[in-house]
């Protein structure tokens, strides 16, 4: 764990979709943690879904978070031109023999899924399909095109403390499975991205959305193959809508352009939270 550092923080919007109020809510509380523990606070551009990203939505975001107060410690700092602290990083994994290449299709991959998708979590369990079998050497050439994967220790428990939570633990093989570490359309996953940045960017906590938290899980492991220190983690939880469901980019209504535009103040906005 990152200790007696000076307190480094950031936020790290998606640039997908206009902000809401949930987002507004986590970066707030990564802005205070900051300023309390007489830190920094930095912003990564989580810009890795080329289908997904746009310029506008980045401008939009960097808009309504200055909007909101929140300030942080330039540059903003893409990770769409960080490519190759990435590839270094997969090529670690694969000469460590920590990941191996998938060839499993999007349809073989729905076809498979063993338990219906959990509201809080984005990649199902994977089967292990294409995990190479103990001790059958495999390749340490990175290939192009290749869908790459993370080989989690199953039945192994990973527990680590929240600050906002308290003690969490998950299970590899039965919580979260073998996962994406890069695409075949060449990019990395989410999770390898982000355990290079916070490490590379000395981050010492993460506070982010309880979305994450067996995210967090997976990336502990990925620290651990890496030889990277583990931050703290603060995760906040998700705030709902009327109807109980968790906010959504689409949630127009609660995004933080809309409140604005209806002319609430900074303040007044706060205090949805
Ligand atoms: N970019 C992610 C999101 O918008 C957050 C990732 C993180 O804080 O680790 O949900």
């Amino acid at each position: 764990m990152a200790q007696n550092q000076p307190y480094r923080g950031r936020i790290a919007p998606s640039p997908t979709g206009l902000l809401h109020l949930g987002h507004a809510r986590t970066f707030c509380i990564a802005y205070q943690r900051a300023i309390a523990a007489n830190g920094t606070l930095l912003f990564r551009n989580e810009d890795l879904d080329p289908q997904r990203s746009t310029a506008a939505f980045v401008a939009a975001m960097v808009e309504d978070l200055r909007w909101l107060d929140i300030t942080w410690q330039p540059p903003i700092i893409t990770q769409s031109q960080r490519l190759p602290l990435y590839r270094e990083a997969l090529q670690q994994l694969l000469t460590a023999g920590h990941i191996y290449p998938c060839t499993c299709s999007r349809k073989d991959l729905a076809q498979m899924v063993a338990a219906p998708h959990e509201e809080t979590d984005d990649e199902p369990v994977y089967s292990g399909r294409c995990r190479p079998v103990p001790n059958e050497p495999t390749s340490t050439t990175l290939h192009a095109n290749t869908n790459y994967r993370f080989k989690v220790p199953n039945d192994e428990a990973i527990p680590f403390h929240d600050e906002n939570l308290g003690p969490q633990s998950f299970t590899a093989g039965t919580h979260f499975g073998d996962f994406l570490v890069w695409r075949k359309d060449d990019i990395p996953s989410y999770q390898l991205a982000c355990v290079v940045d916070d490490a590379n960017m000395q981050i010492t906590e993460v506070v982010r959305g309880a979305d994450l938290l067996k995210s967090t899980a997976r990336q502990i492991l990925l620290q651990r193959a890496l030889n990277l220190s583990t931050p703290h983690y603060f995760h906040a939880e998700l705030m709902r809508d009327a109807n109980g469901i968790r906010l959504a980019k689409r949630h127009d209504a609660l995004g933080l352009r809309t409140l604005r535009e209806s002319g609430l103040t900074p303040e007044e906005v706060r205090r949805k939270f």
